[in-house]
């Protein structure tokens, strides 16, 4: 069996063109999505992420707004500039963007995000509304990897699903969500004892673990779904097992997923590649939160 490949960026793409019909009602209606992100001090991934976030947003017709604080604000600057635009009514949603500088606690600030402008799903608030399956802004992440399995078209009702990975971001979330839809969840961690034993038995399996293609073929069950969430970069390496080099002489890198993508497609019957596969849903997912955020101050 060779697995179907699961696009991301099609996924992706039916995503944002229900998200710009949903923009344009809601503009009808005299609602105007805003995204506000807080960048504090520079940084290149960071800037990146703002320039693709700015690009998609403004591609559906949601505002975009950038605040840079320097890199020296302190915690209780960043809180009270938060606050402020917890209160600002022409913002509609807020993103810190990660990392900040040391000695500003991420989590800390992230959560005193008002929950109605919380796009990224990780104000506790918003967390306990996944747990009573009431959700409405969850971690992007985590409905990005549960909106490619449902893209396949599959029933997910009394499936098995295996989680690798116990995060609040993605391991967590992810259970809850396929809870919701009804299949059975199980969660892996480090503390798992066979592993194997637990992703085998899996008709859906999750990899968020962060650990180059650890999950391969021989764990997988025949005919299983697999979502790759990792984003790992590893030294790219030739027939022979020996790194790859760059003209400048620094080894040739590569990202890889937490699952070895070439054994794992013989065995399973859809497969999400990296990259390609949850990355550009995540982006989406984000947009979806902003409008979703929009819906609930405009109580709609
Ligand atoms: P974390 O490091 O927060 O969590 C990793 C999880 O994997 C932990 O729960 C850990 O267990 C578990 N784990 C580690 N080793 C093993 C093992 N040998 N067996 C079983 N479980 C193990 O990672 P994240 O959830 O933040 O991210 C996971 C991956 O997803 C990363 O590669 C990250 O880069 C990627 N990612 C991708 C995103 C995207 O948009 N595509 C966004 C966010 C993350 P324990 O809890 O016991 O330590």
């Amino acid at each position: 069996m060779s697995a179907i490949i699961v696009d991301g960026e099609s996924v992706a793409g039916k995503i944002r063109a229900g998200l710009t019909e949903e923009i344009d009602i809601l503009k009808k209606k005299g609602f105007y999505p805003h995204l506000k992100a807080v960048q504090v001090g520079e940084n290149a991934s960071s800037r990146l992420y703002v320039q693709n976030q700015q690009k998609q947003c403004e591609a559906i017709g949601i505002k975009y707004t950038l605040d840079e604080l320097p890199a020296d604000t302190k915690e209780g600057a960043l809180i009270e500039h938060i606050k402020k635009l917890n209160n600002d009514h022409s913002v509609t949603g807020v993103i810190l963007q990660m990392p900040l500088p040391d000695g500003i606690d991420a989590k800390k600030v992230q959560t005193l995000i008002a929950p109605h402008k919380d796009v990224e799903g990780m104000n506790p608030a918003n967390m306990g509304e996944l747990v009573y399956g009431n959700t409405k802004l969850a971690p992007c992440t985590a409905m990005a990897a549960v909106e490619l399995v449902k893209s396949v078209g599959v029933e997910i009702r009394g499936k098995e699903a295996t989680i690798v990975g116990r995060s609040a971001i993605v391991g967590k979330p992810v259970s809850l969500l396929l809870l919701d839809l009804s299949a059975t969840p199980t969660v892996c961690h480090s503390g798992t004892k066979d592993l194997s034993a637990q992703t085998r038995k899996a008709d859906i399996l999750i990899a968020a673990v962060g650990k180059a293609e650890m999950i391969k073929g021989n764990m997988i069950k025949p005919g299983a779904i697999v979502i790759d969430v990792g984003i790992n970069r590893v030294k790219e390496l030739d027939a022979q097992g020996n790194p790859v080099m760059n003209p400048n002489g620094k080894p040739k890198m590569k990202t890889v997923g937490d699952v070895e993508f070439a054994t794992a497609r013989e065995v399973a019957s859809y497969i999400t590649p990296v990259p390609g596969g949850v990355g550009p849903v995540t982006v989406v997912m984000l947009l979806r939160n902003t409008v979703e955020a929009l819906k609930m101050k405009a109580n709609i």
